[in-house]
């Protein structure tokens, strides 16, 4: 007989990981952070038709200290890209980042000098989502996915070690 045989009802056995991620993920307060023509249907996100509230997101966070998730929503400029640093820098661990559009994901149709060909030659990036602009049911399908990846998290791994073996394993794919 299995130990949870054993166990009266109402008591469940979990992992200290498994609590965390849980709990991580179940209060992802995002940083107030728009760039372009994205960050529009971000907003959108947020508002009653779309209820991002359901997901315990309802809160953007004006201060970086006290967001989990900075969503990069739009295009970023040469220029932009030392504050948007500095933002990320000011966000305490554990975070994390999720490049909405082809603009943040891979300067899109800007090919030009101006703009960054991607956000991750800034910030490292957790989740990519595509599309011109995406709209608010693919952001909330992207951030869902991303709560699975904060749920399968290991604790005292590093987050870059994580993005590079999740890559890998794509690239294997
Ligand atoms: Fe604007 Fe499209 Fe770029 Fe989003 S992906 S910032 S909607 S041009």
């Amino acid at each position: 007989m299995g130990i949870e045989e054993k166990l009266p009802s109402g008591v469940l056995l979990t992992t200290v990981e498994g609590v965390a991620g849980y709990f991580r993920k179940a209060s992802f307060w995002p940083a107030t952070f728009g760039l372009a023509c994205c960050a529009i249907e971000m907003m959108t996100s947020g508002g009653p038709k779309y209820d991002l509230a359901r997901f315990g997101m309802e809160v953007f966070r004006a201060s970086p200290r006290q967001a989990d998730l900075m969503i990069v929503a739009g295009r970023v400029s040469q220029k932009m890209a030392p504050v948007l640093r500095q933002i990320y820098d000011q966000m305490a661990e554990p975070k994390w980042v999720l490049a909405m559009g082809v603009c943040a994901s891979s300067g899109g149709m800007f090919n030009n000098y101006a703009i960054v060909q991607g956000v991750d030659h800034v910030v490292p990036v957790d989740m990519y989502l595509p599309g011109c602009p995406p709209r608010p049911e693919m952001l909330i399908d992207a951030i869902l996915k991303l709560h699975d990846q904060v749920q399968e998290g290991k604790l005292g791994v590093n987050r870059l070690a994580q993005i590079e073996e999740r890559e890998n394993a794509a690239l294997a794919a």
